[in-house]
């Protein structure tokens, strides 16, 4: 197909999205139509006349939202983020929709961001600089301590957890990490031990979280880790919201359990992150409580946010067009029969991936 007969929705878009697809675009030709609205059931039906769809993390892409892909002809959706928890791969793989991701884009930005998270709750700069403002230059309160000789706790050593841990490099701590599938090479050459999930939680002054959403691991930080915690330990989400039971983390911030907690992603951050709400109560109180802790930073999902994962994420998803509507094979398609996760339904284990064809 034409690259210039190819058509592009692309959903929940701001300007600086735009800015960087063009720019990407100039090389590819695309038609691409930019919407500001999420894709959700109620507007799945903008598809229609496309044969592509781009989308990004707060998207919904369940049963309902496929299906009305399919519909409407649609057979690429194209993910412009490394995570994919939001997405029914079942339902793709049903109604024969291939999905791409982005795997990487910049390790570096969110690794750099859960440690200037960290930096900052721990020498409290957050209240510093407001304090500053006010006119107000005690420093009471705002005391912090020592990363060295501190232990801290990395769950999920893939390309963000492995940065991060490259990162800390030079802070003298002892990194423990956690991942079901360790890679001991990786431990050797960047110095840190692989332990039980429990040995992280019940060790680490700090713990940063790196790992995808899955069902197994939803809501991994709850009362009962918590509960394992020592007792003033400094919480980092770079990753998913739904890792951290959010109600729970308020309960042990409010009994000092959790010493401070850097938050770039929420359970419930749809209908918040990346929209100025600033005219609006939040009506979530438990994100409104949250906000009200002086050792907490919550912030807009905002960690892959640099120049360069900007141009590296519309480079790949562009690529991944063009792939598509050359009939090249997608280098990074995801799908659960490709992936060799599960089983597809109705489909008999050792069939041939209809959806992916090798
Ligand atoms: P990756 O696939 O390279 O690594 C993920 C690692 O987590 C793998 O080593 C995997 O084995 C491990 N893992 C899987 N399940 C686990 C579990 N239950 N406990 C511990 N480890 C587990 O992914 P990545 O590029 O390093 O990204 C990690 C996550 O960061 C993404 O899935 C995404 O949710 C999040 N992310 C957030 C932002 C942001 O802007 N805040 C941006 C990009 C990615």
């Amino acid at each position: 197909m034409n690259n210039k007969d190819f058509r592009i929705a692309v959903f929940d878009t701001k300007p600086y999205d735009r800015f960087f697809f063009e720019e990407e675009n100039k090389k590819y030709g695309f038609d691409i139509t930019y919407f500001e609205a999420k894709l959700r059931p109620r507007t799945a039906n903008l598809t229609a006349g496309f044969d592509a769809v781009c989308a990004f993390v707060n998207d919904e892409l369940d049963e309902q939202v496929m299906e009305q892909l399919h519909k409407n002809g649609v057979k690429l959706v194209a993910m412009r983020c490394a995570g994919y928890n939001n997405v029914n791969l079942r339902a793709a793989c049903k109604f024969g929709i291939q999905v791409v991701r982005v795997p990487q884009y910049s390790p570096y930005a969110v690794a750099e961001y859960a440690l200037a998270l960290l930096m900052t709750l721990n020498r409290k700069v957050h209240r510093a600089y407001n304090r500053v403002r006010e006119g107000n230059f005690s420093i009471g309160g705002l005391m912090g301590f020592d990363l060295r000789g501190k232990t801290i706790g990395v769950i999920g050593t893939g390309k963000i957890g492995r940065t991060f841990i490259g990162l800390l490099r030079g802070f003298g701590l002892r990194v423990l990490a956690y991942d079901p599938y360790p890679n001991p090479e990786h431990a050797r050459e960047l110095n840190f031990e692989y332990v039980p999930l429990e040995t992280v939680f019940r060790e680490s002054d700090i713990i940063s979280l790196h790992c995808p959403l899955t069902p197994e691991n939803h809501h991994m930080i709850n009362d009962e880790t918590i509960a394992m915690m020592k007792k003033g330990i400094v919480l980092i989400n770079t990753s998913r919201g739904r890792l951290i039971h959010s109600a729970a983390l308020v309960n042990g911030l409010k009994n000092g359990r959790i010493g401070a907690a850097g938050l770039d992603v929420y359970e419930e951050e749809t209908d918040y992150f990346f929209e100025d709400r600033s005219d609006r109560a939040v009506l979530d109180d438990i994100l409104a409580r949250l906000m009200t802790f002086p050792n907490v930073i919550v912030s807009s999902h905002q960690a892959f946010f640099t120049a360069e994962a900007e141009r590296n994420i519309a480079g790949t998803t562009m690529k991944s067009f063009g792939d598509f509507a050359a009939g090249r094979t997608l280098e990074d398609s995801i799908c659960l029969h490709c992936d060799g996760q599960k089983q597809c339904p109705g489909r008999k284990p050792g069939d041939p991936c209809p959806v992916h064809p090798r």
